[in-house]
């Protein structure tokens, strides 16, 4: 339902957050996050009001207090972090089908907004290839594609960042049939946030040193007013530095400029 993204150089877990409380009016029925710190992932995810995911998150970093999970709560500085809140379509509202879904390592993180058609497909064949599965979404199979896409890509050698995260966006965005806007993390890349949409809206807010992604503006216009409008079937990497756009099969694309002039 509501998608955040960023990449910069402030701790990310506040700005999704607060990114996500813009987004609430849309309503939904669980939030979750996922935060790269270190060269690790920290996700945490709630059936429930956001408040329910910031209680979570408190707890965690009381019971932890060396851990990286909460700039918001004075410690950690993940600067790379995705969040979402949910609608739930495929599988009931419980914090197991929140999002984000990750893949078996849990280096690989994914949100996405609308539905996988051939989710069921897709599912059993990565079941016949020995994948379990943690949820009942339709979303869940779009990590585990992923991960595998990521793991082919590192084995026939090409080097690892940000340009691997978005070709491993391509190869999966190639197999999905339906409506979707898809964010993914991996740990091993921090610094990259990478998108993809079709059917689905998708935005990108340009920043000075760091840059977004959301379903929807007001998620950012807190912060920066330069937006970039995506085309159909597209994948956007961003990182503090970059914005890239290609089509599904890796041709470059070119978004279009906007500047936001409504008071939000
Ligand atoms: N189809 C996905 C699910 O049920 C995403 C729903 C949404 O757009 O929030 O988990």
């Amino acid at each position: 339902c509501g998608i955040v993204g960023y990449v910069g150089a402030r701790p990310a877990l506040n700005i999704v957050l607060d990114g996500l409380r813009r987004l609430e009016y849309r309503g939904y029925d669980s939030a979750g996050v996922a935060i790269v710190c270190d060269d690790e992932l920290l996700t945490e995810k709630k059936a429930g009001k956001l408040a329910n995911l910031e209680k979570t998150l408190a707890e965690r970093v009381s019971a932890d207090p060396d851990g990286c999970p909460a700039p918001k709560l004075g410690i950690g500085d993940g600067t790379t972090g995705i969040g979402h809140t949910r609608w739930a379509t495929h599988g009931g509202p419980t914090d197991r089908n929140a999002h984000p879904h990750q893949s078996r390592d849990g280096r690989v993180a994914v949100i996405h907004n609308g539905i996988i058609e051939n989710f069921a497909k897709l599912r059993a064949e990565l079941e016949a290839d020995g994948v379990e599965f943690d949820s009942d979404t339709d979303t869940e199979c779009a990590a585990h594609l992923l991960a595998a896409a990521l793991a082919e890509l590192r084995a026939a050698g090409e080097p690892d960042g940000p340009q691997l995260l978005a070709a491993a966006m391509r190869t999966v965005s190639q197999r999905l049939e339906g409506a979707f806007t898809l964010l993914a993390v991996d740990a091993a890349i921090p610094g990259a946030v990478v998108g993809a949409r079709r059917n689905s809206p998708l935005v990108v807010g340009r920043g000075d040193g760091e840059n977004y992604l959301a379903s929807d503006v007001s998620a950012f216009i807190e912060h920066t007013r330069e937006a970039v409008e995506l085309g159909q079937d597209q994948v956007v990497l961003i990182t503090a530095e970059s914005i890239e756009i290609t089509d599904f099969d890796g041709t470059p694309a070119i978004g279009k400029n906007f500047h936001i002039d409504w008071d939000a």
